[in-house]
């Protein structure tokens, strides 16, 4: 527990775009698997590549199977940094997180491969998905 307050005091303020973090205690703090994505072909393609015509599409909801506008998450936003792929089922749409690393985001996509305990977060290029790879993280939770 010390050594998540040590991050998260050293990574405060970490997250470009303006989402405050939430004055009050976080309501959850989750051991969580965490990879990065960006809009590239290649992010885009292995993540999606079961598809039989190759396109990206919508893998649930009201919109499954139509394609998926590259870049857009499945809330309608376009993707950017601070947004992130969650299991909706447990993390609702714009459930606000702090990742630790990362900073905050909220969430406003989901994907095939995001199960439980799995949380997908967006860069704005390709170099800093990779640098973030894969990552188990005590994310925080506000609901
Ligand atoms: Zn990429």
């Amino acid at each position: 527990m010390k050594a998540v307050v040590f991050l998260a005091l050293i990574l405060l303020g970490g997250g470009c775009r303006s989402i405050k973090k939430p004055a009050g205690p976080p309501d959850y703090v989750v051991r969580m698997e965490v990879t990065g994505y960006c809009d590239c072909q290649q992010c885009t393609g292995w993540k999606r590549s079961f598809w039989k015509l190759g396109a990206p599409v919508y893998a649930s909801g009201p919109q499954k199977g139509k394609r998926k506008k590259v870049g857009q998450t499945a809330s309608g936003t376009q993707a950017r940094k601070g947004t992130i792929a969650a299991d909706t089922r447990h993390l609702p749409m714009g459930t606000r997180l702090y990742v630790p690393g990362y900073g905050m985001g909220i969430v406003e996509d989901r994907g095939g491969a995001i199960k439980g305990k799995r949380l997908d977060l967006f860069f704005p290029s390709h170099k800093e998905a990779l640098e973030w790879g894969r990552q188990w993280v005590d994310v925080q939770i506000w609901r």
